[in-house]
């Protein structure tokens, strides 16, 4: 964690606590059906298993965070859950993983589908070297949109307002997309995702490239946007964490018999536990700064 300041168990526990007004539904063991589940998931690169038998059910209008040491699978569970593993030759999924009740692994199952209903945002900001408006406008042409220039109008307006960038921009949407800042690039791209109405809406550390300003804009994005969607982050920032989501997921590595290193999940709970009352003493060992 060499990016982050020094904060004790105490503080992100204060953070996680303040920042959540309104008790998480299930907050025991006993979680309601989720919007995405993973079942005994195994995730592997060729023949090595980078993460090992994962087990999570994200709840609906929730920010679920998952974070752990570097290499623990995070971005790994993350691109499973909407399939964007399989852009990757040598991944391989085994287990399932449920959305609405069907395995997105099951044959016949159209992966691009999948990722229009499971939108991604990632790590750099990477918006197409295109208009402003065109950003928004192409992802939900080749979804098949079939209004007119007027429905596609309100459709881009929407996405940008709902993304907090439309008064930003609307004196512009000529522009290249390339054109405006990393906060407001990272903000048209998730203008971008939720163009195509997805429902859950999967972020890769979006805001490690971004100054504190712009992402505290994005973290405020966020808790707007979970009132609609249903978000999990990866984030290698346990403030960021504590700050806006809802459950965590934690992950630590260990060692397999040939000695490669496989992620594995500790402990997913309501965020204020895990950072008040971790169920285990790795999670501990983790949040007070003893090891990652
Ligand atoms: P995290 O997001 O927690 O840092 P990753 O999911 O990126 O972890 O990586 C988990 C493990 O999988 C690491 O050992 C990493 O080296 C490996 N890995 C990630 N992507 C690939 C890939 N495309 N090919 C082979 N191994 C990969």
């Amino acid at each position: 964690m060499s990016d982050q300041p020094v904060t004790t168990g105490e503080e992100l526990a204060e953070t996680a606590a303040s920042g959540h007004d309104q008790p998480v539904a299930g907050a025991s063991d006993e979680l309601a059906q989720g919007i995405i589940e993973t079942r005994n998931m195994d995730v592997y690169y060729g023949d090595f298993k980078a993460v090992s038998d994962i087990n999570l059910n994200f709840q609906t209008n929730e920010i679920s965070a998952l974070i752990g040491p570097s290499g623990c699978g995070k971005s790994t569970v993350l691109r499973s859950l909407n399939r964007m593993n399989d852009l990757i030759p040598t991944a391989r999924t085994e287990g399932e993983v449920v959305y609405h009740g069907e395995n997105i692994y099951a044959s016949g199952v159209d992966p691009v589908e999948i990722r229009r209903r499971l939108g991604m945002v990632f790590q750099k900001p990477n918006p197409f070297p295109k208009s402003i408006y065109d950003n928004i406008a192409w992802g939900v042409k080749i979804n098949g949109f079939k209004g007119s220039k007027q429905d596609m109008d309100d459709v881009v307006e929407q996405a940008l307002g709902q993304a907090a960038l439309w008064d930003e921009v609307k004196d512009k949407l000529g522009e290249s997309g390339l054109s405006l800042s990393g906060g407001q690039q990272q903000r048209l791209c998730i203008a971008r995702a939720v163009a195509t109405q997805p429902d859950v809406v999967l972020m890769d550390e979006p805001c490690s490239a971004l100054d504190p300003i712009a992402t505290l804009r994005i973290e405020e994005l966020m808790l707007e946007l979970k009132k609609d969607y249903s978000i999990i982050i990866v984030t290698h920032n346990m403030q960021q964490a504590a700050r806006v989501s809802d459950r965590t997921a934690f992950f630590n590595v260990e060692l397999d018999s040939r000695g490669m290193r496989t992620g594995y999940l500790v402990e997913y709970s309501p965020t204020d536990l895990l950072f008040t009352k971790p169920r285990e003493q790795q999670t501990e060992d983790y949040i007070t700064g003893r090891f990652g």
